[in-house]
């Protein structure tokens, strides 16, 4: 559960997430937790009162202070992106410091009323924002996002979006969960519309916080059925089958699309249609 208003002491011993932009603070000798007491943190000392806990590990408190665009780099520490942590760091970690990240965005975004433009105030026993004059109340935003990978006998459908960075890396089919949808409508939705083919077999694989910055990706599994490849030439530059045996780079399975395609391999290695 995440509390807020933590009383700290000179002594607290603690799991600090500090942010810094969107970047955390991480120690300088070695990319993983910052654990120390909270008279080591000199620099985060105007913090004290915005302190929200976020969970513990090992027995230790987790404990987040968002500095803003402050610049906390300082001698013992660097600051580092979420995909970073991600790649170089435990997936506990990584787990850590997503939630944390989530939190301190909502915070950050929530400062005034959608509806009413007035001050918002933080809850003291959940973690939401509540308007001062029309009490309306938000929750930490997470925006659901399928995934599915799609398979055709000994071949998988990749694509590259325009969004991607590298022009060497393929991934599977994604988007955003509309308003009033299921999962599964999302799903066929999406895959139709982005590369225009229909899917069969629909079977949910796993979930992972994807916090870049707030989504909850949902994995599926699925078959091809019909139609030919048609990219919608919008979020999607190229598509195409591609044999499972001889694949271009795709994502690490530190990502859910990793593991879907990996899993999809497997599923192509024991299957003899
Ligand atoms: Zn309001």
């Amino acid at each position: 559960m995440i509390e807020q208003n933590i009383p700290i002491t000179h002594e607290t011993y603690a799991i600090w997430l500090i942010f810094s932009g969107d970047k955390v603070l991480i120690p300088n000798d070695h990319p993983s937790l910052l654990k120390c007491a909270w008279h080591e943190l000199g620099f985060a000392h105007a913090y004290k009162e915005q302190v929200v806990k976020i969970g513990t590990y090992d027995e230790l408190p987790c404990l987040l202070i968002d500095m803003g665009n402050e610049n906390v780099a300082q001698q013992h520490f660097s600051l580092v992106g979420l995909r970073s942590v991600l790649n170089e760091c435990s997936n506990a970690f990584f787990e850590i410091a997503a939630r944390s990240w989530q939190v301190a965005l909502f915070i950050r975004t929530h400062r005034f009323c959608g509806q009413c433009g007035s001050k918002m105030q933080q809850v003291d026993w959940e973690m939401a924002m509540q308007c001062t004059r029309c009490q309306h109340r938000c929750y930490p935003r997470i925006s659901p996002c399928v995934i599915v990978a799609i398979r055709h006998k000994d071949k998988i459908l990749l694509a590259q979006g325009k969004s991607q960075k590298s022009r060497e890396m393929y991934s599977i089919i994604a988007g955003f969960v509309e308003s009033g949808e299921t999962l599964e409508q999302a799903v066929h939705r999406e895959v139709f519309e982005e590369v225009g083919v229909k899917i069969t077999n629909l079977r949910y694989f796993a979930s992972q916080p994807w916090p870049f910055p707030h989504a909850l990706m949902m994995g599926y599994l699925a078959d091809y059925d019909s139609g030919e490849i048609q990219v919608d030439g919008r979020e999607i530059l190229t598509a195409d089958w591609f044999d499972l045996e001889h694949l271009p780079t795709t994502p690490s399975t530190l990502s859910i699309a990793g593991q879907l395609v990996e899993s999809t391999k497997e599923l192509m290695k024991n299957h003899t249609d």
